[in-house]
């Protein structure tokens, strides 16, 4: 049995791991993909203090991991697909074995939201993509929309300049929500037009993104865009599937804790995006991390010694 067991490697996770190995807790963390979460799919990352060099999200989740590690943090590439939270023993099923644990810190993270267009699932990887940075790449030359107003569009519209010929941002308002800096950037960049008040009724083509046809929420206006490629970036949505029915949530799904990360649920700690909070950043995940694991080792002192 371990002390603890953090579910997902994301920036949340392994930052609760660190700290808990440096508790001189025994800790496992299982992640189901790769280290790092939403942040290694960012291209630069440049808001996280000490780091004055923009520095690539791949990178940063390497470097996260390799600390956690270096204090002894053990890591398995496992899914999680089943969790008891209610028993004063945790229990977490993976697809290899089962594992028990006096407290669990649930480091799920969120997913990108999707806009519910048909064939958008369809074309998913035929044109239609949530990760700029990691599909930007094929857009060479080509013509590319990004939905949405929030930093990742903005960032992804910027991103996409370097590679496509023109990029076009479309925001169902007249005002972005991005922060100020990336919006100046935005503006400032000739590749990219910004089709306000617009939303996407549908994605063209038979095979793959051919096109969109966009329309303007103000007058009703329709218009046929020619593009190769939709990204888009309107939101994330907390991945609570293991934890559904289990844990108190909001109404979009985001797991509600107190200010030590606490659930409903003695000895279950949630951090990072999977959790209700002002603020979903680097900096927040990791912080988020740190406070689990200090209050999931105090509440095994008080409950297990
Ligand atoms: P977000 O801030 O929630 O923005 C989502 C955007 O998509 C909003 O502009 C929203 O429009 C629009 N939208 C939502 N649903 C839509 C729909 N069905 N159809 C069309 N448009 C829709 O999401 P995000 O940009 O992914 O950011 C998530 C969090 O990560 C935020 O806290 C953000 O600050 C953070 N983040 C930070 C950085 C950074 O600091 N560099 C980078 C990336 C993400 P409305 O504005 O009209 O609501």
């Amino acid at each position: 049995m371990k002390d603890i067991i953090i579910v997902g490697g994301g920036v949340a996770g392994l930052t609760a791991g660190l700290y808990a190995k440096r508790g001189g807790m025994d800790a496992l963390l299982f992640e189901k993909m790769f280290s790092g979460g939403q942040m290694a799919t960012t291209y630069l990352v440049e808001n996280y203090p000490g780091f004055d060099e923009p520095i690539s999200g791949p990178d940063l989740a390497m470097k996260m991991e390799a600390h956690a590690r270096k204090f002894g943090l053990e890591i398995l590439y496992d899914e999680v697909v089943e969790l008891e939270l209610e028993s004063r023993i945790k229990k977490v099923v993976t697809d290899k074995g089962e594992y028990q644990a006096k407290a669990l810190i649930l480091c799920m993270g969120a997913q990108p939201k999707k806009l519910g267009l048909p064939k958008e699932d369809e074309f998913r990887g035929r044109g239609v993509s949530y990760c700029a940075t990691c599909d930007g790449a094929f857009y060479k030359d080509k013509l590319v929309a990004v939905v949405g107003g929030g930093d990742t569009a903005v960032e992804d519209a910027l991103f996409l300049s370097q590679h496509a010929t023109r990029v076009y941002l479309i925001h169902r308002r007249n005002a972005l929500r991005a922060s100020k800096i990336l919006q100046d950037r935005l503006f400032a960049n000739p590749k990219v037009e910004i089709l306000w008040d617009s939303v996407v009724d549908e994605i063209l083509g038979d095979k793959g993104v051919e096109g969109l046809l966009v329309r303007n929420v103000k007058d009703g206006s329709k218009k046929e865009l020619k593009v190769d490629g939709l990204f888009i970036a309107i939101g994330i949505q907390p991945n609570n599937a293991l934890i559904q029915g289990k844990l108190k949530m909001n109404e979009a799904g985001f797991v509600i804790t107190d200010e030590t990360m606490a659930t409903n649920i003695p000895g279950v700690f949630a951090a990072g995006d999977l959790r209700q909070k002002p603020l979903w950043q680097i900096i927040t995940a990791a912080a988020d991390g740190a406070v689990a694991s200090v209050s999931a080792q105090r509440y095994i002192m008080e409950e297990f010694e």
